[in-house]
């Protein structure tokens, strides 16, 4: 029997796949399509995002492949200066093609030992006490002790485990696609401008090899929600800006809605749901792929636990209990971009007044921190400020934090020296270390990088030790 079952090898599966491998579990990946997607879907990493692959060794590749951006807000339409008071390292995104996303989290996955199996779709689910049994449509099964459905919206394990997915359906639809065109860039430029005054769901963006990805309203909701044609392109790109630029040999044609779900239950037994299978919402900030990558980092510490048979009681469960929360306020903000991208005086009036409201510092330094999801705190109880946030990088006497969190595991950055983590050296880093940065004793981070305790007490640090990390070893 395998430890995990993995469906679903898109974004979210892949890092969780990763995690999982960072703590030996013997991990699956099966993948209904047989080739990776190059679909232009994802535009890229914001800051906390760009945090994690800081913090597991991965952000040189990122970087490698990938422009910075430092545009502050990105809510609804509105950009603004980078908020020069945002807590993090990292201040700015990285304009990553979804592709180029998958393809860096699927080499690390199988570089860290990942079995990934393209051409396996997931049809049929059972579980009982000792694990969960999954059948694929060539008629074979496999069984494991978990799997997660990171397996998208329309996700087959979501419906196999009868979780709801309550939310509004779509009320618009916006057609995007990849394809040539024939018009100059300059007439392109004139002529998006010109429709972008009162038009924002509208765009004609070169990218690479010639290929523009191309984004315009659709002509109402389409019951089938089946793949739009080049002529709908056409006949829609002449209605909003009287040409169709010659748009010609598409490469991927689709139509994505501004409907918002959440999945109820991201648990039932055995089974988890992690990325697009637990929320989905229109794709205003960008936020989406990032919700899902942040899931299966939160997931997969836990998960590996529970496998290793360490896992305190109740610590799968706070997957929910963390999770659900952040996923329900992306969904919440992506309702009321969508509110201020309409095209009537009363949206038009709101989108200036928000913008004018951004211009103040705090104000955008909370929203530009809620896209980024670098201000996500779960509920840790009460204590100090810094609970249950997730810990900037901050520079060492030698080297900096995140370098230090590679292999995923929790540590104890210890300004005191007077500190013990023994017992549990085999799950927690100790780092004794005077970093100026920290103006607290003594701080406990999860595999996450969210602080789990502050402090200068042992007997406080062994309580919090034992509540996420598990009993002490002999
Ligand atoms: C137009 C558009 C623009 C977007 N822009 C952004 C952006 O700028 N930033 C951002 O963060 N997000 C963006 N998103 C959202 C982002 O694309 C998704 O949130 C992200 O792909 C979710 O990743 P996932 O791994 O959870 O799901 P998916 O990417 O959907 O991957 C699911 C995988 O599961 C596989 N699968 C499905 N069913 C089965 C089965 N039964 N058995 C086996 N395998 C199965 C699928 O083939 C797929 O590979 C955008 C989305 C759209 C539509």
């Amino acid at each position: 029997m395998m430890d995990v079952i993995v469906v679903g090898g898109g974004p979210t599966g892949l890092m969780l796949a990763a995690e999982l491998r960072l703590h030996d579990v013997n991990v699956v990946v099966l993948e209904k399509r047989d080739e990776p997607s190059t679909e232009s879907r994802g535009q890229g990493l914001h800051a906390r995002s760009v945090e994690l692959m800081d913090q597991r060794g991965m952000l040189d590749r990122f970087l490698a492949v990938s422009e910075k951006f430092q545009v502050g807000g990105l809510f609804g339409g509105i950009m603004k200066p980078w908020p020069e008071s945002l807590d993090t390292a990292h201040p700015y995104g990285l304009a990553t093609p979804q592709p180029v996303t998958e393809r860096l989290l699927d080499e690390r996955a199988r570089e860290l030992g990942t079995e990934i199996r393209r051409g396996s779709e997931v049809v049929g689910l059972s579980q009982d006490e000792d694990g969960v049994t999954v059948e694929l449509a060539d008629g074979t099964g496999l069984r494991a002790r978990y799997v997660v459905g990171c397996d998208g919206g329309r996700s087959a394990v979501r419906k196999l485990i009868g979780v709801d997915f309550p939310g509004e359906p779509a009320t618009v639809e916006t057609l995007l696609g990849d394809m040539e065109v024939t018009a100059d860039p300059a007439t392109i430029a004139a002529a998006v401008a010109e429709v972008n005054k009162t038009q924002l769901r509208f765009g004609v963006t070169p990218g690479e090899n010639g290929v523009c990805r191309i984004v315009v309203p659709a002509d109402g909701v389409a019951e089938d929600r089946a793949a739009p044609t080049l002529d709908e392109f056409r006949q829609q790109l002449r209605a909003f800006a009287g040409t169709d630029f010659g748009v010609h040999s598409p490469r991927w044609l689709s139509r994505f809605g501004d409907a918002t779900r959440q999945a109820e239950r991201y648990r039932v037994g055995r089974v988890f749901l992690a990325g697009d299978a637990a929320h989905i919402h229109p794709p205003t900030g960008g936020q989406g792929l990032n919700l899902g990558i942040q899931d299966a980092f939160n997931l997969g510490w836990k998960l590996a636990a529970a496998v290793d048979g360490r896992a305190p009681e109740g610590l799968l469960d706070t997957y929910q209990a963390e999770r659900h929360p952040a996923g329900a306020r992306v969904v919440e903000n992506t309702r009321a971009q969508m509110m201020m991208l309409g095209t009537d005086a009363g949206a038009t009036a709101l989108r200036k007044l928000f913008s004018r409201l951004m211009d103040f510092e705090e104000v955008n330094r909370y929203v530009t921190g809620m896209i980024a999801a670098v201000d996500v705190r779960y509920d840790l109880g009460e204590g100090h400020e810094l609970l249950g946030l997730r810990m900037r990088d901050v520079r060492l006497k030698e080297g900096r934090l995140y370098e230090l969190m590679h292999g995923g595991r929790g540590l104890l950055l210890d300004r005191t020296g007077r500190l013990s983590v023994e017992g549990w050296a085999d799950r927690v880093d100790h780092v004794v270390d005077a970093a100026e940065e920290l103006d607290v004793p003594a701080v406990l981070l999860r595999p996450d990088g969210h602080v789990a305790w502050v402090g200068e007490d042992q007997r406080e640090l062994l309580d919090r030790l034992t509540e996420w990390f598990g009993a002490a070893e002999d």
